[in-house]
C-alpha cells in the first residue's frame, strides 16, 4: 500500500480490495481522478462506497486490503452529519489546528454565507448551516481533493438545493478535486462532470456528463441519463 505525493492526478488508485472478515467488498478496484475534476459515485446501499472513501481518507485502519491509493497531501472528508466538536464555537472549529488564522476562517465562513454566526455554537445552528460550517472548515484548508460521503443526506430538499449551489460555486472558485458519494442520482446529475457506479467491488459505470447548462430536468437528455444510472443501480 502507496500513499504518495506529486501526483500528475488528484486520486489514482489500482487494484484495491477490501474485505471484511470474508465478505470481499471492493474487488481489485481501478479509479483515477484528474484534478479539479468533479466526480460523484453512486451504488446501492452496501457496495462499498464509503469503504472507498474511507481508504482514500486513510480512515481504514481496521479492514484487511491490499492495492495502491495515491492521493495529495492536502485531502479534506465531509460525512452526513457535520462532526462539528460542540465545545468550540463555530469559528473554532472552522480554524483547528491552523494556528492562528482567524481571519481566514472568517472569510470562509463568509464564502458560506454565515459570516455572523462566527462566534455561535454549533448546537445553535441548524443542520444546513451546520453543514455550511463543515465546508467552511474544509475550504479554509485548500484541500487539493474534497472527498464528501452522503453530506446532504440529512438535509431537507430545499436546504440541499441550496447546498447544492454552494458546493458548485465553491467548486468553481477553488478547483479542488471532489468525490461525492451519493444515493441520489438527480444530485449525481445535476452536480458532477462525471458520473460512476459502484457494483460487486468495481467501478461498473463511468461517464462524463454531457449536458447544457442549466442542467435541467426539462431537458430530455437529463432523464436518458438518468434512466442510464438507474438501470445500472439495479
Ligand atoms: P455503502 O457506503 O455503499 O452503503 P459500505 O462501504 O458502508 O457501503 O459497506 C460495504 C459493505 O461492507 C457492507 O456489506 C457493510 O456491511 C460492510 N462493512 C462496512 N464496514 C464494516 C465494518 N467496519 N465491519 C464489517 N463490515 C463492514
Ligand atoms: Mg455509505
Amino acid at each position: 500500500m502507496a500513499t504518495h505525493a506529486g501526483l500528475t492526478a488528484a486520486v489514482r488508485v489500482s487494484g484495491l480490495r477490501r474485505r471484511f472478515g470474508d465478505h470481499l467488498v471492493l474487488d481489485g478496484l481501478d479509479l483515477e481522478l484528474a484534478p479539479g475534476e468533479f466526480v460523484a459515485l453512486l451504488g446501492k446501499s452496501g457496495s462499498g462506497k464509503s469503504t472507498l472513501l474511507r481508504a482514500l481518507a486513510g480512515l481504514d485502519y481496521d479492514t484487511g486490503g491490499s492495492g495502491e491509493i495515491a492521493v495529495p497531501h492536502r485531502v479534506s472528508v465531509a460525512f452526513q452529519d457535520s462532526r462539528l466538536l460542540p465545545w468550540l464555537r463555530v469559528l473554532g472549529n472552522v480554524v483547528l489546528g491552523l494556528g492562528k488564522a482567524g481571519e481566514l476562517g472568517r472569510a470562509a465562513l463568509a464564502e458560506v454565507g454565515l459570516a455572523d454566526r462566527a462566534r455561535a455554537w454549533p448546537g445553535e445552528l441548524s443542520g444546513g448551516e451546520q453543514q455550511r460550517v463543515a465546508l467552511a472548515r474544509s475550504l479554509v484548508r485548500e484541500p487539493e481533493l474534497l472527498l464528501a460521503d452522503e453530506p446532504f443526506g440529512a438535509l431537507d430538499a430545499l436546504t440541499r438545493i441550496k447546498m447544492h449551489e454552494l458546493l458548485r460555486a465553491l467548486h468553481e472558485r477553488h478547483r479542488p478535486a471532489v468525490l461525492l458519494v451519493t444515493h441520489d442520482v438527480d444530485e449525481a446529475i445535476e452536480l458532477a462532470d462525471r458520473v460512476l457506479v459502484l457494483d460487486r467491488g468495481r467501478i461498473a459505470v463511468d461517464r462524463r456528463v454531457e449536458l447544457p447548462a442549466p442542467r435541467s430536468l426539462r431537458d430530455p437528455a437529463f432523464h436518458e441519463f438518468r434512466d442510464l444510472l438507474r438501470g445500472a443501480l439495479g
